[in-house]
């Protein structure tokens, strides 16, 4: 069975708005630099101002290389290597590590685990870590099951201690994770203004350099257009959605890559996509994953309970619901203007979800 890898949802329709764009900046928008490169299985691509950019943009790469260095699952000298083969011996990781780890712990605990960073032996049943899909028998899921669980991951200082058995993966939030260490990167090399697509997860550094909100398209997944655009500065922006990789089984179902650790299959709830706003890029990443996997009732309680972040939830019947904070920044695009768009808002009301 072949994987199909789709395309992202959100890709940027700002890159050529912003190459023209930057004929005519003053001195102090600086020189716009742009690099595309394949990283952490992505692509990735970072268009950047400021004085230095150049320059900026070589660290920035050298940052995400030693990040996958780190966190890769199949690179036999990464920290998630030794800690997957340790047969439950400590293993002393990375400063980054040690961080991501921490954050994703804390997040598939607040997500009631949503996000567990222990799914891979269910991931690999299926076949998501090769490509050679195939659907699991329900007796060996439920026997994988048994060794996922976050709460058995025990972190102390930069010491892992993981039972023999249980294998640990980053992929829901390694990009959101880099993006936002690749942005330091690039802020502290003077960078004023830039745009960050790690494979979709976009990640913005101010405004464009003119001052406006940078366009981020929302692409129709069922179709080869955007659906609307979001105009956003300074922000992280991240979605998830089990139309981007999935295959088709023998029974002709569509099975997707975002697991519900609940059940070791496919998390199928009705939601086509999720896509999160926040400071963060780390944030965005943990929570499309695990906002998809709680679907559109569960993601919206979430929201109303901790409101650090926005989201765009769209359904398979391709209708629209956005939190109250990008009310004003989602527009839709004329030839989608009979989409039904509701605002999810704090108080519940179970009318529009
Ligand atoms: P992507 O990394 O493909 O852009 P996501 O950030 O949503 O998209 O991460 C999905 C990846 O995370 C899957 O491909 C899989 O490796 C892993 N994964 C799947 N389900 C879960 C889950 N419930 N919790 C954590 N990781 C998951
Ligand atoms: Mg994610």
């Amino acid at each position: 069975m072949k994987l199909v890898k789709r395309q992202r949802m959100l890709i940027f329709l700002a890159f050529s708005l912003l190459l023209s764009g930057c004929a005519g900046q003053g001195d102090d928008a600086g020189d716009a630099a742009g690099t595309r490169f394949f990283r952490m299985d992505t692509d990735i691509s970072i268009t950047a101002y400021g004085r230095n950019a150049e320059e900026a943009l070589t660290d920035a790469q050298s940052k995400v290389a030693e990040l996958e260095k780190f966190w890769s699952v199949t690179d036999e000298n990464s920290d998630i290597y030794a800690i997957n083969h340790s047969q439950g011996s400590p293993v002393n990781v990375s400063e980054e590590t040690e961080k991501i780890l921490s954050f994703a712990l804390d997040m598939a605990k607040q997500t009631d685990g949503a996000l567990e960073p222990t799914i891979y032996p269910a991931l690999t049943a299926w076949g998501f870590t090769t490509g050679e899909n195939r659907i699991p028998d329900k007796s060996k899921l439920e026997e994988i099951l048994k060794n996922v669980g976050y709460g058995n991951v025990h972190l102390s200082g930069n010491e892992v201690t993981l039972p023999d058995g249980m294998e640990l993966d980053l992929g829901a939030v390694g990009k959101g994770f880099a993006a936002d260490e690749v942005s330091k990167v690039l802020k502290q090399a003077g960078v004023i203004s830039a745009l960050l697509d790690l494979g979709g997860n976009i990640q913005l550094i101010g405004t464009k350099p003119d001052g406006t909100d940078w366009k981020i398209g929302l692409r129709d997944p069922f179709g080869e257009s955007y659906m609307g655009v979001l105009s956003i500065s300074d922000r992280a922006v991240v979605t998830s959605g089990n139309y981007e990789r999935f295959f088709i089984g023998e029974d002709g179902k569509q099975y997707g890559h975002i697991l519900d650790p609940a059940t070791g299959y496919p998390a199928e709830n009705g939601l086509a996509s999720v896509t999160v706003v926040a400071e963060e890029g780390k944030l965005c990443d943990a929570l499309s994953t695990s906002l998809f996997v709680m679907g559109q009732e569960k993601a919206a309680d979430y929201w109303r309970e901790n409101q650090n972040f926005d989201m765009i939830l769209l359904t398979e019947k391709g209708e629209i619901y956005l939190t109250e904070g990008l009310a004003d920044k989602f527009e839709l695009e004329p030839d989608y203007g009979d989409v039904k768009v509701e605002r999810i808002t704090k108080t519940a009301d179970r009318k529009g979800e």
